[in-house]
């Protein structure tokens, strides 16, 4: 006989994606429906600690009532006029980012590739029309194990065979050197067809891989010393997450170009934008590059929120103060899987010595069932990155949970 059985709501849902979703993502099993603050539910109800933040995109919590203010209030109004027309937020959003961060001028754009992108070609603009690069000659430095995004141009950076595997030609004019080597630079920038140095200040998807201090410093040192630009991709390092509003805070130099994303929205809707000085952002002009969304009135209003909330909130001190306390209470863990923690404020990764049916795989499903979401990223490494609303109480509740899975499992 035949037994009929019945699906779970979530099974049902997770059904769907598989039958009719690309399969370009490989998920967790589990299907949220509600966020607020820390906390998200899944359809059958169940409450989890959000410990991904969408990958840095809600650091200042889901939901925040204030960014949804902002959007509910703007959405009556206007939404989307296209750079053909003047709108009435885009300068007051510009001239408050650029005063927020210090640079001549902001390009905005909506994803974080986008933004990497838009970086790139401005980059190669400024080594052709500034610096003097012949034509067609200008060349970007990535380092090793980066990631920026999904683009056929930034996986030609990349060094990570699922990225690129079946997806060439790629782009030329792209050099890669090991990252945490300020020498490698040194040695490299000397070519004076080098346009730009495009790195993250913690490596986020290779594993939350924080150089050594001083290292982003000598790095930007060489570059203004061969007159390169150094381009730093904040998209999940910035904003908070590090405990400084932006990574290189920590090394006390502002880059001569800045990618933000993800958090510039709070998680509402894709923000992204570079901000740099004339030399560089005037090289570009109209017709010469843009996208039909960058700088929408509903993007300005909720940018402008986003980046107050982090401040008015003291989203980076917070992210200091309990990154320190997440790194203390998980370094008393004693299960032989642990290897080790590193990360900077709430940006913060687990290294897993996996054993066959306790890889970090494994172990995230069981921190699920115990109400704590995280990823692992590139195999035995577990990401750990919450809202930055987070308290003490509920920092303390996660690694409650993360101990006793590891010891559990
Ligand atoms: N750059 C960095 C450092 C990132 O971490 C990411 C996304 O994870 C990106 C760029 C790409 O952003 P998006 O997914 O919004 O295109």
């Amino acid at each position: 006989m035949s037994e009929v059985m019945e699906l779970t709501k979530s099974q049902a849902l997770i059904e769907l994606e598989e039958n009719y979703g690309a399969h370009n993502y490989h998920p967790l099993p589990v299907v949220l429906n509600r966020g607020e603050g820390v906390n998200v539910w899944d359809v059958e109800g169940k409450r989890y600690l959000d410990f991904l933040s969408a990958y840095s995109a809600v650091n200042q919590g889901h939901c925040h009532p204030r960014i949804v203010n902002a959007l509910i209030t703007q959405a009556q109004k206007l939404t989307l006029t296209s750079r053909a027309f003047y709108n009435d937020l885009l300068g007051e959003y510009e001239q408050f980012i650029t005063n927020f961060f210090g640079y001549d001028r902001v390009l905005p754009m909506n994803t974080g590739a986008e933004g990497v992108e838009t970086a790139m070609k401005l980059a190669r603009k400024w080594a052709y029309e500034v610096k003097g690069v012949a034509e067609n000659q200008a060349i970007i430095i990535f380092c090793e194990h980066n990631f920026h995004g999904r683009t056929t141009s930034i996986i030609s950076a990349s060094t990570d065979e699922d990225s690129r595997k079946s997806f060439g030609p790629f782009t030329p004019g792209i050099q890669v050197i090991p990252y945490n080597d300020a020498n490698a630079l040194k040695i490299a920038v000397q070519n004076p067809n080098v346009a730009a140095l495009i790195v993250e200040p913690i490596q986020g998807e290779a594993g939350v891989v924080v150089p050594d201090f001083g290292y982003l410093k000598a790095c930007f040192d060489f570059c203004q010393e061969a007159n390169v630009l150094f381009v730093a991709d904040e998209i999940q390092t910035g904003l908070c997450r590090t405990g400084k509003m932006l990574c290189c805070d920590h090394e006390g130099f502002r880059p001569d170009m800045l990618i933000l994303g993800k958090a510039l929205s709070g998680g509402t809707l894709p923000v992204s934008c570079v901000l740099a000085d004339d030399e560089v952002m005037l090289t570009i002009k109209p017709g010469q590059h843009g996208s039909t969304y960058g700088g929408n009135p509903l993007a300005c209003a909720v940018a402008i929120e986003a980046l107050k909330v982090l401040k008015d909130e003291g989203m980076a001190e917070n992210s200091e103060k309990l990154g320190e306390l997440f790194r203390a209470e998980i370094g008393k863990i004693t299960s032989p899987l642990f290897k080790l923690v590193r990360g900077k404020g709430l940006f913060n990764a687990i290294v897993i010595d996996e054993q066959p049916g306790k890889t970090a795989w494994d172990i995230c499903l069981l921190m699920a069932e115990k109400g704590l979401l995280a990823k692992p990223t590139h195999g035995n490494i577990i990401r750990f990155a919450p809202p930055l609303c987070i308290n003490e109480e509920q920092v303390l509740q996660a690694t409650s949970i993360i101990r006793s899975a590891l010891e559990e499992i």
